[in-house]
């Protein structure tokens, strides 16, 4: 899909509680027709762009390509970007970012949620041409130079229908400006308040970044395909200590975000990643 529509699609349960209440026989036909549209433009969406508003006049612009999260956030005309997609989406990418009124140029950094080819893959691009440096967990800096993942562990059927082409995804090696070993003030990386906080788990150098209001989780875990349910990701090789890094996030990490950005779909509300992973 080419073209940008801004998303969330309209709730499918919304349609359906209008559809309980349709009187006519009519209206509820095309109650019926406007609920497999929902369905299908939310299953079917493959790229778009959304923004939402946090405290302290922080934006987040979410821009979706092949099913990966781009994040752009901004507080005054300062902005960096979470994550860079895949790299053969970011010459899009960056004319995406422009038509939104970010000049890619003008990036503060591009912090990586981790060293997998969805994420990782387009940060080499805005290095080599708008010279933005690049922020990664240490851990990770091995699988950026190497282009390829470490072994995956699937978490479902459908990903292990996935794994051969996960597993062999490469991207042009590249090596980050700056790697983390510890917690860092996102005030001196980028200058907006927050804090960039390593969680080893989906990836060894897995990083969640927290702004006041929200957090940007990588693939800690996923938004739901359809709906607005926090999910399992894909490829997780400890589920229990996954389950616990979930926890920790909600109480001691970002214990103010009351909004979840995935690398995949969402965002998700502070509950439902409650009702998925549980609270200590
Ligand atoms: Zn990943």
């Amino acid at each position: 899909m080419a073209s940008a529509h801004p998303f969330p699609a309209p709730g499918p349960f919304a349609v359906l509680r209008r559809m309980a209440a349709a009187r006519s026989r009519a209206t509820l036909w095309a109650l019926l027709a406007l609920a497999g549209w929902a369905l299908l433009s939310l299953a079917g969406c493959a790229s778009g762009h959304a923004a939402l508003t946090l405290p302290e006049g922080i934006t987040v612009h979410t821009f979706r390509r092949e099913y990966a999260n781009v994040f752009v956030v901004a507080q005054g005309d300062r902005f960096f970007m979470v994550d860079a997609g895949y790299e053969a989406d970011a010459p899009q990418l960056a004319q995406d970012l422009r038509r939104e009124g970010f000049d890619p140029a003008q990036l503060r950094a591009i912090i990586l949620t981790h060293g997998h080819a969805d994420h990782a893959g387009g940060a080499g691009y805005f290095r080599r041409h708008f010279g933005i440096p690049v922020v990664a967990g240490a851990p990770d800096v091995r699988l950026l130079e190497r282009g390829s993942p470490d072994p995956l562990c699937p978490t479902s059927n459908r990903a292990r229908d996935r794994l051969e082409a996960d597993q062999a995804e490469r991207f042009t090696p590249m090596a980050p400006d700056r790697a983390l070993s510890g917690e860092v003030a996102l005030q001196d990386l980028v200058g907006l308040p927050g804090r960039v906080v390593p969680m080893p788990g989906h990836t060894e150098g897995s990083l969640v970044v927290v702004v006041p209001g929200a957090a940007f989780v990588g693939d800690q875990f996923r938004g739901a395909i359809v709906g607005r349910s926090a999910e399992l990701h894909f490829y997780m090789c400890d589920l229990e200590g996954n389950r616990r890094d979930v926890q920790r996030l909600l109480t001691a990490v970002a214990p103010q975000a009351h909004t979840f950005f995935p690398g995949h779909f969402g965002p998700i509300a502070r509950a439902a990643v409650v009702e998925r992973f549980g609270t200590p």
